[in-house]
């Protein structure tokens, strides 16, 4: 593998459109440590539309490491490692690096002076063994780190591919990534068009969403469709790629369209819409206020929509599981939501209660608001803290589809789930 890195005939510098990560360091692999180096570039490179082949984490460990790079370069155009840039003996990326390309490490006059100058500023004597981070490579040059003492290396490989090692410390990767990384791989070039758009659903399963966007949907390379279970949230992503002369967005709105056909109904946000700010954004459309009152979520409501600038009022009735609430007070919901709209003065009114039914949680919701009022009951999974919390995303979203509904451009109300609203009363 190194031999076809060091004598094979220099080519080119290639766009990078595919890279693996790697995460070294034996305080990753015994579970000391979280990689969250290795998560925050896959992101990064992702959404500069660069595919990421794997994310590997490496102990400190010479032939190991060595390997790491030398397969991971054998797949990917771009390689980019964090950890091992340190000083001490375990501390081995430099050395991997220049076993796989065939070169000996030097000294680097430069970097020696800039490593000196860090410790005579203050007054201490160098330490030798730092030296090593003085490094360089005939084919790599430095990338430098303005928080520590560990310069980066760059390193155009032979077969146009290209190496990137970082240290460790997310605090010094992080500006060495964004300052002295990205500018450079975007001038190289650097992955393909791209088009993303993230559908937020909620009122339906992820399996159920699945079953609904069908096999043919899910299975297709370009675009990937794919749903991610979130905790306030089913997320229908969509990601396109330029395609025979189809730009990706041309490709990514022909697909929104067949999700939307099969589940518009169950859309309350796009791409990182918050639930505060859907809400919000509705209520500002129609220049409204909202007070709310829960009993039995402990408050998960008022956790969710606390944001919300135009929430003028938030009455908390019971705390802990709900099973407290006597049966009068749960049926009378759509008074107490006239009553805190009332009490505030807020325009709209949105109560709810929530109590355990089996293993699940029984949520009865009513909204009123200057277009009229509505009361639905729903079953959500579960019971506890899980439950409460979706207790309080369900009211949410019965609030977001009133609200919609009393705009004349919006979609009118739709049944959310299998168990039916109830009759408004
Ligand atoms: P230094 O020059 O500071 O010694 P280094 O390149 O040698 O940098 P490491 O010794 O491997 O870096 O790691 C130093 C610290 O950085 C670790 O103790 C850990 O806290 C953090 N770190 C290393 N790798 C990761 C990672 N993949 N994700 C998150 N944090 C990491
Ligand atoms: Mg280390």
């Amino acid at each position: 593998m190194a031999l076809e890195l060091r004598y094979a005939a220099l080519m080119s510098p290639r766009t990078v459109t595919t890279a693996e990560i790697l995460s070294v360091g034996s305080e990753l692999t015994v579970g000391e440590t979280r990689d969250t180096n290795g998560g925050e570039l896959a992101r990064a490179l992702t959404d500069e539309g660069v595919q990421v082949l794997r994310l590997t984490a490496i102990p400190d460990d010479l032939a190991q490491v060595t390997d790491a790079f030398g397969r991971a370069a054998t797949r990917a155009d771009l390689v980019v490692s964090t950890g091992g840039l340190g000083p001490t003996p375990d501390d081995l990326t430099r050395e991997a690096i220049a076993g796989l390309v065939g070169e000996t490490p030097a000294v680097d006059d430069r970097l020696e002076a800039w490593l000196r100058e860090m410790w005579f500023r203050r007054g201490m004597p160098f330490p030798e063994i730092n030296l090593k981070q003085a490094w360089l490579i005939p084919s790599a040059s430095a990338i430098p780190n303005v928080n520590g003492t560990a310069p980066g290396w760059w390193l155009e490989r032979s077969d146009g591919g290209l190496i990137v090692a970082l240290p460790g410390p997310p605090r010094e990767m992080r500006p060495m990534w964004a300052d002295g990384v990205m500018p450079r791989l975007r001038e190289r070039g650097l992955g393909v068009e791209r088009a993303t758009r993230t559908l937020r659903l909620w009122g339906i399963g992820e399996s159920q969403a699945a079953d609904l966007l069908g096999e043919e949907l899910l299975r297709a390379s370009n675009p990937v469709v794919a749903t991610y279970a979130r905790t306030d949230s089913v997320d229908v992503r969509i990601s396109a790629v330029a395609d025979a002369g189809r730009p990706a967005r041309t490709i990514a709105d022909d697909t929104e369209r067949r999700v939307l056909d099969a589940l518009d109904e169950y859309v309350w946000g796009r791409d990182d819409e918050t639930w505060p700010a859907a809400i919000g954004r509705r209520l500002a459309d129609r220049g409204w206020t909202l007070a709310i009152s829960e009993t039995g979520t402990g408050g998960a409501l008022t956790a969710l929509l606390g944001e919300l600038p135009s929430l003028v009022r938030s009455e908390l009735n019971a705390t802990g599981d709900g099973s407290a609430i006597p049966d009068g007070e749960r049926d009378d919901l759509e008074a107490v939501a006239g009553g805190v709209r009332r009490a505030s003065g807020a325009d709209v009114g949105l109560s709810v209660a929530a109590r355990p039914h089996g293993g699940d949680t029984q949520v009865s919701v009513a909204v009123v608001a200057p277009s009229g009022s509505h009361r639905e009951r729903r079953l959500v999974f579960q019971r506890g803290a899980q439950g409460r919390s979706r207790a309080a995303l369900t009211a949410a979203s019965i609030l977001l589809r009133q609200l919609a509904s009393s705009q004349p451009s919006m979609p009118t109300d739709h049944a959310l789930t299998a168990v039916q609203p109830e009759t408004v009363r």
